[in-house]
Parts: C-alpha cells; sequence; structure tokens
C-alpha cells in the first residue's frame, strides 16, 4: 500500500528478473516468505514443500531427515507461479542438494544496528572485504534490499557446516575485536545498538538467505542486488533499488559477480586459529 504497488507489478518484476535470478536459486534448497495478505498482513516462512507448485521440486527426504521434503525452484516459470501463491522472497541455503553436508558459500550479513548510519554501514562492508583479503580471501557484495548489505564468500566444497561455521564466527569475532566501536559479534537487539553485528548464524546448518534479485516483503518493495566493490561508496541505502526504480539495472544484470568463483579456505582458517575439520 505504501508504493501503490500490486501484485501483478511484483509478477512482472519476477517476470523480467526470473532469469537473472536463476543462477542464484538453481540447484539449492529454497525457502519463501509468503505474504498472502500483502506487504501489512501476516507474512509465513515456509521452509517445505506443502502443495505442489508448478516447477517447484520436493527434494528427496534424505537431504534434512526427519522434515517434510525442502524445496528448489526448478526454472524461471516457477518463479512466477511462486508470485502467483504470494510468495514475494526467495531465500536459499548455503549449500547445494547434491552436496547438502559441505557448504559453498559463506554470508556474511551486515545488519545496522539502533542508530548506525548508512555510511558506518558501507564502511563496515569495506572492513569485511580488507579482512577477506587479509585472510587471501575475496566476497562479492550485494544489497539485501532491506537494511544492510551481504558478503557473499564461495568456498570449496570441502568442510562441514561445523567448520564453515566457526571460521565465520571467528571472522566476525576477530573485527568485533579489533574494531569494537563499529561491529559486535552478539546478536539481539541490546547489545547492538549502535553498531554493526556480522552475523555469522547465517552460515549454520539449514540457514537462508535472501537470493538476488528477491523482492523484499517490507513497504517500498527493495530489492537485493549484486554490486562491484567500487559501487559500494556511491550505494544510498539498502534498498536504493525497489521493483519500481530497478529497470535502469537490469542492463548490468548478474555482472557484478562474475568472476564469482568458489575458493580453498583451509589456510585462511589456520590464520585465525581454526582447526579445519572435515
Ligand atoms: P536486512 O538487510 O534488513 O537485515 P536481511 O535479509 O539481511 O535484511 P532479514 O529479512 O531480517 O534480514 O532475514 C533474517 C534471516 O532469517 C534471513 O536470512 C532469512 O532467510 C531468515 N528468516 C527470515 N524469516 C524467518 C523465519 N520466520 N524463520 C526462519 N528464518 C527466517
Ligand atoms: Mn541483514
Amino acid at each position: 500500500p505504501s508504493s501503490g504497488a500490486t501484485k501483478l507489478d511484483l509478477a512482472r518484476y519476477y517476470a523480467l528478473v526470473a532469469p537473472l535470478m536463476m543462477p542464484h536459486l538453481r540447484g539449492r534448497p529454497v525457502s519463501f516468505v509468503r505474504a498472502p495478505a500483502g506487504i501489512e498482513g501476516e507474512h509465513f516462512f515456509q521452509r517445505h514443500s506443502e502443495s505442489s507448485i508448478p516447477g517447484v521440486l520436493a527434494l528427496p527426504e534424505r537431504l534434512y531427515p526427519g522434515h517434510p521434503p525442502l524445496m528448489e525452484i526448478s526454472n524461471v516459470a516457477a518463479i512466477l507461479a511462486a508470485a502467483q501463491l504470494n510468495v514475494v522472497e526467495f531465500h536459499t541455503w548455503n549449500a547445494l542438494k547434491t552436496a547438502i553436508g559441505k557448504p559453498d558459500r559463506m554470508v556474511f550479513d551486515l545488519d545496522p544496528g539502533a542508530g548506525v548510519d548508512w555510511p558506518a554501514v558501507q564502511q563496515g562492508a569495506e572492513l569485511v572485504r580488507v579482512l577477506l583479503q587479509e585472510l587471501g580471501l575475496r566476497g562479492w557484495l550485494k544489497t539485501s534490499g532491506g537494511k544492510g548489505l551481504h558478503v557473499v564468500v564461495p568456498i570449496r566444497k570441502q568442510y562441514g557446516w561445523d567448520a564453515v561455521k566457526d571460521f565465520s564466527e571467528a571472522m566476525v569475532r576477530h573485527l568485533a575485536q579489533t574494531l569494537p566501536k563499529l561491529f559486535v559479534a552478539k546478536s539481539g537487539p541490546k547489545n547492538r545498538v549502535g553498531k554493526i553485528f556480522a552475523d555469522y548464524l547465517r552460515n549454520g546448518f539449514g540457514a537462508t538467505t535472501v537470493a538476488a534479485w528477491s523482492a523484499r516483503a517490507r513497504p517500498g518493495l527493495g530489492v537485493s542486488v549484486p554490486v562491484r566493490w567500487d559501487e559500494l561508496a556511491g550505494l544510498k541505502g539498502a534498498a536504493q533499488w525497489t521493483i519500481a526504480n530497478i529497470h535502469p539495472r537490469l542492463d548490468a544484470g548478474n555482472e557484478p559477480w562474475d568472476d564469482y568463483a568458489p575458493q580453498a579456505i583451509g589456510r585462511a582458517m589456520k590464520q585465525l586459529g581454526v582447526e579445519p575439520r572435515s
């Protein structure tokens, strides 16, 4: 209601970006944020296949034993079918269905606490990049479409969830210890007043992060957009792009992530004192 956007506008948006979105969805378990009563109504987070949506695959139960099947978006039409069923957000796992026990990426979710202004978030992302560089790693940046930024670090499928989470926790603790005015490693609103919380819990088994090009179920319908590091300083906010103003950005598409490629992390783990265990 705040932007006057309709469900049809959202469906048209997804029709435009679906081809750009597929590389971010393909092969991964996906969860949905559904908003059957609109953005201002109640939202549902859906992790499991309930009823069939055309093109939304129900994955084998052995991927997540003891739970109903996980889901995968198999094609462009499935994105639209999901939108028709009031899916607004698409979130993915950090692992592929073909190697569910070995994550292929880490995500650093930079969340501004109360009172943190946008320039501090930009600075925080730059500092995450510097730490990654010091560790011999690269990250790829996207806006969240909400309040913060996501730094995605593609990794080789070498280690299990716990090892990868330990490593991302060590990175976040290092940031919080080195730059305590800017970063906090503990979650919870009280702990993060005036600080950026770099959430490593996004890297545990079954955790999800909103996929690039997903719209957000928030007023204004922001969009998560891949950006180049040299665009960071010029970003005006995490919801700079919305389904209403995304069009001139579509030509750039996924180009900012063109050289996205998995990286070995064993040496970086040791550098931070994390014992690599598979
Ligand atoms: P922002 O930049 O505003 O922080 P964000 O995408 O980083 O946006 P949230 O929208 O707060 O953060 O999402 C929190 C995380 O928790 C997401 O990664 C999402 O996959 C997951 N999530 C969201 N809702 C639920 C839920 N109801 N149950 C389980 N996980 C959820
Ligand atoms: Mn966040």
